[in-house]
């Protein structure tokens, strides 16, 4: 059964070329980025789908009232399986970045090239590879009358790009009924060239907005004001002594250590001779699952109070996105189940690893599922010219079959 369907697939280049064209040409852009959403490319799917033809196919729309349509769409597909108590999701999203400036691109971003094995568009490798991958494992378990293990549900979501409060976050947060405590998720939007990437964790996620408020005068009479620029600079230093504060180690991440970086900082005066009264600056945090980010706020905040008090300086923190995200173990099954069917097909043994943080993993991992993201990309998300390959969708989808069998 397993040789019939790497055949069928092997078979599918047309059909991927197909869905790949089609949906090149259905820009799905945020309104944060000047878009009408994910309306028409979620249409196209849905057709798709019915004319493969075994779908339990549900919609799930988030309201969004900055777009004509008024909703977001997200699509789950279901396939039952032997045990009809479990699904294994694999999530993909619909939407795209925009293409940046024409002048990089070779070809239309919007009408598909192909070049041989490769094929160039925006949204081609993200995350269109997914979205065809798992139509494509979808489609050859259905034209092989297979009953995969466990159902197969295909989830299709918007707002990827642009924060998931459209998208996974909203369907997870919303339909709970869809979800059964053994269900696992396979997300087809980070891995590499050689298909060994396979992320299991990230890295808790921190943004913080630090704004000092001091008094601004006439350069020559510092003593009539407080600066907030060198407080500011005495603050970034002070905030380097988090690494010490945190230092524990985990093999998993690369680095393998938690960073807290300084990054983004305001202008403050636009001429030479004026002692600046305000300024601000942005930490990104990255922190070790190992921690809490309360434990790491609190050593914040002591920092703030420490340098505020030297100074006499206003010093206020503004936590602009956080977020916790438990990370799936490599022993658990179904890891074991991907490893394998990776080593199946690419003749590779994947190395479960940790990421700096900011997948949509995090969202089931939140709900105590495990969750995995996977796939055989060359690396080219969001660059002018993305492109990627027919062969590496044709044998992802041989992956996630092979798992299912
Ligand atoms: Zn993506």
């Amino acid at each position: 059964m397993k040789q019939q369907i790497f055949n069928y697939l092997q078979n599918q280049e047309e059909t991927a070329l197909f869905l790949q064209k089609e949906m090149v040409g259905i820009p799905a852009l945020a309104p944060e980025n000047g878009g009408t959403g994910e309306q028409t490319k979620a249409e196209f799917i849905r057709t798709y789908l019915k004319q493969i033809g075994n779908f339990r196919i549900m919609d799930l729309p988030a309201e969004d009232s900055r777009i004509e349509s008024g909703e977001r769409p997200n699509i789950a597909a279901i396939i039952n399986g032997r045990d009809q108590d479990r699904t294994t999701w694999i999530v993909s999203h619909m939407d795209i970045v925009p293409p940046g400036g024409s002048e990089l691109w070779n070809t239309d971003p919007f009408t598909l090239y192909q070049d041989g094995d490769y094929i160039y568009g925006r949204g081609v490798e993200d995350n269109h590879q997914g979205i065809v991958s798992s139509i494509l494992a979808a489609k050859a378990i259905i034209a092989n009358s297979v009953v995969p293990c466990t159902n197969l549900g295909l989830l299709f979501v918007a707002d990827e790009e642009t924060g998931n409060k459209y998208g996974l976050e909203f369907v997870m947060n919303n339909h709970p009924e869809l979800f059964g405590a053994n269900d696992c998720f396979l997300v087809p939007d980070i891995g590499n060239s050689d298909s060994t990437l396979l992320e299991v964790a990230e890295k808790n996620l921190a943004w913080l907005k630090l704004t000092i408020e001091g008094k601004q005068c006439h350069a020559s009479t510092p003593n009539k004001g407080t600066n907030t620029l060198l407080v500011a600079s005495d603050l970034v230093l002070r905030l380097r002594s988090l690494y010490s504060s945190f230092d524990k180690q985990n093999e998993m991440f690369k680095p393998p250590y938690s960073t807290f970086e300084a990054t983004k900082k305001e202008a403050n005066v636009p001429n030479v001779n004026t002692i600046p009264g305000r300024d601000a600056f942005y930490l990104d945090c990255r922190i070790l699952p190992e921690y809490d980010l309360q434990e790491v706020f609190s050593e914040i905040d002591r920092i703030l109070e420490d340098c505020s008090n030297y100074y006499n300086a206003k010093i206020e923190k503004e936590i602009l996105h956080s977020e916790s995200s438990p990370s799936t173990s490599p022993d658990n099954d179904f890891i074991k189940k991907l490893m394998d069917s990776i080593q199946d097909v690419y003749g590779v043994k994947a190395s479960p690893q940790g990421v700096g943080g900011g997948t949509v993993a995090a969202y089931p991992r939140q709900k105590g599922f495990p969750a995995a993201v996977w796939s055989t990309l060359l690396g080219n998300a969001h660059q002018p010219n993305e492109h990627t390959s027919l062969t590496n969708t044709i044998k992802d989808a041989q992956v996630f079959v092979n798992m299912l069998l």
